[in-house]
């Protein structure tokens, strides 16, 4: 849970903090598990390492996550406290959810009742929404990213700082099983992408695999371009449907890219027993709660290897004069970095 800012501005820098366990690994870095030393508050700090984010071309990338978590204030979407960096390494610091990776629940239920898919597909059909409404695609959904908070709902987490934009020549990022036709055959790419990912997300969650699959990534390009999917046959015929019409490849007549936008996902069939204020609202009770014993458990996370380097490390920075990594001061959410 986000604790309440401060009225006040608080100024904070590494060192106010406490810097605990990994809680999962991105392409750039670690993110760690952190204890606001002074008031005992548990947040969430991802670390990004400059040489990474300079190699591989993102520094407008993390420019852009810096700016986008800035401004979001939405229920399903984490928020952000604040930046800081060092001669190594960016850091931005999260609220902490609790409950763990959705994709971590998949696994242990191995799929997910239509019911329950249903709530935590419209959860991100709203998150999504307001991403749209301020011209942000998100470009990375998939179970991993979507986080489960104390209270059983979602909070979808990794606005693209560092991420990499995916193309074909692209290995060494993690499972691309959501990658949207047009991304593979490097067309440029929209708010579309976010729709068809969904699509693979509700497929995901009813089957408990992926719709395409493959573990030689040029195959699983050919499969998803191919488009053809095996469809289990416990589906609900809604789903399937909505399923089919947001991984069409073609964009003309891919739903959420039509001329109704979202509203087209929010009227569908399988949608028609939700009250979309009510979802907004947190008003429907998640089927799973995550056991969550204190602000700081992480018995929902994963273990990983911990490889501590030190953090705040001051010297000489050789990335200070590349542009954007400049920007990471501020004040947010009534801290100030
Ligand atoms: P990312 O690099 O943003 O994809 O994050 C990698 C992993 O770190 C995620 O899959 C989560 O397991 C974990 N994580 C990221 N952000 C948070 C957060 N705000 N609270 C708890 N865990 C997080």
């Amino acid at each position: 849970m986000l604790s309440q800012p401060p009225r006040r501005t608080t100024r904070l820098q590494l060192s106010d903090l406490e810097i605990g366990r990994t809680l999962g690994t991105g392409s750039f870095g670690r993110v760690h598990l952190v204890r606001h030393k002074s008031t005992g508050v548990y947040w969430a700090m991802k670390v990004l390492r400059k040489g990474e984010v300079v190699k591989l071309k993102q520094v407008e990338h993390t420019v852009n996550e810096r700016g986008i978590l800035e401004m979001l204030d939405h229920p399903f979407l984490v928020s952000m406290l604040g930046t800081s960096q060092d001669a190594a390494n960016l850091y931005i610091v999260l609220e902490y959810i609790s409950g763990g990776e959705l994709f971590s629940h998949l696994r242990r239920c191995g799929r997910f009742p239509n019911h329950v898919a249903k709530l935590y597909a419209a959860e991100v059909v709203l998150a999504f929404e307001y991403l749209h409404a301020r011209d942000i695609v998100y470009r990375d959904l998939k179970p991993e990213n979507i986080l489960i908070g104390s209270d059983g709902h979602i909070k979808i987490t990794d606005f693209g700082f560092g991420k990499r934009v995916p193309d074909v020549t692209w290995t060494l990022c993690g499972t691309p099983d959501y990658l949207a036709p047009e991304i593979i055959q490097a067309k440029g790419y929209g708010k579309a992408v976010d729709w068809y990912a969904l699509g693979v997300l509700v497929f995901e969650m009813l089957a408990g695999y992926p719709p395409f699959y493959d573990e030689d990534h040029f195959k699983l390009y050919e499969k998803i371009l191919a488009g053809k999917v095996k469809w289990p046959a416990h589906f609900d015929p809604n789903a399937k449907d909505l399923i089919k019409r947001l991984l069409t490849a073609d964009l003309s007549k891919r739903y959420g890219n039509l001329k109704a936008g979202v509203k087209d996902i929010k009227g569908h069939k399988w949608f028609a027993d939700l009250d979309w204020e009510k979802v907004l609202q947190r008003q429907y009770k998640p089927a799973y709660v995550p056991a969550v014993k204190h602000a700081g458990d992480t018995s929902n996370f994963d273990q990983y290897p911990e490889e501590r380097e030190e953090y705040g490390k001051q010297g000489v920075d050789p990335y200070k004069d590349k542009v954007g990594l400049k920007i990471l001061r501020g004040v947010c959410r009534g801290y100030a970095w």
